[in-house]
């Protein structure tokens, strides 16, 4: 099985990515990761599923409708949520597929009334949302929130599992990454053994939190699963070419689109003169400026112009990329595979071996 557990530094949320044989699922996506999400997914040749939600978030937007758009994924969230756009909605009990594995669902709620936690079929996993974080657990005062009920689902519903399954939260504002059912009942200091029904209640009533900043946005955009207003579906993402952006954060461009545009970009190769013109040749009508000298001479290419930087194996050409981004240029791609990839596809090459 594939696990990932991925990072949304704004939010401080996890996403996490579960696979088997090929099928995915991605619990709790956030909007502005959806790229990232997808590029990996891409990377790892996964199909994704679905999307879960672990609950209605106020202090980010899901990316579930986002990714749903770009993936044909499906979006599952709990029945309890009160969220008018999901393609199933999850009772306690349900299971989701994915390969050969299955996720379970458990109601937990008590931080929202639709809180729900996802546990991995031979229960080593769990995915507990805002309902039992690291040493700590959501928050009871808004979203029909109630102590009691918190405090309930977590005993009955995640102290249950063996002390060894592995706890996974929705958030960590200190980077902590992943805790246990035994760690919890030992030391989570609101709900942990010792602590009764009545200790959580007045622990949770003297909190005095903050009104969440993003709630009166993330929330009616949640109930809609994510579901951009203006219903732009494609985040900016550039429209020069038909581009996509890897997993380690840079535009690449197709290279049998680079060969039908030639006369349209301009072809930056960033390799050494002899490399330019030794045997692999170069891309016709391709530009030569080293990356060692790109810095400096940037401002000698036309900006109107899309270019494409190209090198031996797209290494370099990747990080020309970012120089040229930082330098103020927007239209900008890498040709990945590089001149290797160029060649063994038989494109067009001007001097070198055959
Ligand atoms: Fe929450």
């Amino acid at each position: 099985m594939i696990f990932r557990q991925l990072f949304d530094p704004v939010s401080s949320t996890y996403t996490y990515l579960l696979a088997d044989r090929g099928e995915a699922v991605l619990i709790d996506p956030v909007f502005e990761q959806v790229r990232r999400d997808a590029a990996l997914l891409c990377e790892l040749s996964l199909k994704l599923l679905w999307t879960l939600e672990t609950h209605v978030h106020a202090d980010h937007v899901t990316g579930a409708w986002m990714m749903k758009s770009r993936t044909g994924s499906r979006i599952a969230v709990s029945a309890e949520g009160g969220a008018t756009c999901p393609d199933r909605l999850l009772q306690d009990g349900d299971r989701i597929e994915f390969g050969g594995r299955h996720l379970e669902v458990r109601a937990t709620p008590g931080h929202t009334s639709g809180c729900v936690t996802y546990v991995l079929d031979d229960k080593s996993m769990a995915f507990t949302g805002d309902c039992v974080l690291i040493r700590g657990c959501g928050r009871t005062d808004f979203q029909h929130g109630s102590s009691p009920k918190l405090y309930r689902s977590v005993h009955e519903k995640i102290f249950s599992l063996p002390d060894e399954c592995l706890l996974y939260p929705a958030h960590d504002y200190r980077g902590l990454t992943v805790t246990s059912v035994a760690e919890e009942k030992a030391y989570n200091p609101r709900l942990g053994a010792l602590v009764g029904e009545g200790d959580f209640a007045g622990y949770m009533q003297n909190l005095k939190l903050a009104h969440p900043k993003q709630i009166d946005v993330a929330v009616p955009a949640n109930l809609e699963c994510g579901r951009p207003k203006d219903g732009v579906t494609n985040m900016s993402d550039p429209n020069w070419a038909p581009l996509s952006m890897s997993f380690a954060g840079v535009w690449e461009i197709d290279p049998h689109w680079v060969e039908e545009n030639r006369a349209a970009i301009t072809v930056l190769d960033v390799r050494e003169p002899s490399e330019f013109d030794g045997p692999m040749g170069h891309i016709p009508g391709a530009v030569l400026l080293p990356l060692g000298q790109l810095g400096e001479r940037a401002g000698e290419l036309s900006k109107d112009k899309p270019v494409v930087a190209v090198c031996r194996s797209g290494a370099r050409s990747a990080q020309a990329t970012k120089i040229l981004a930082d330098a103020g240029f927007a239209k900008v791609a890498n040709l990945p595979g590089g001149m290797l990839r160029w060649r063994a596809e038989g494109r067009a090459a001007e001097g070198g071996t055959a």
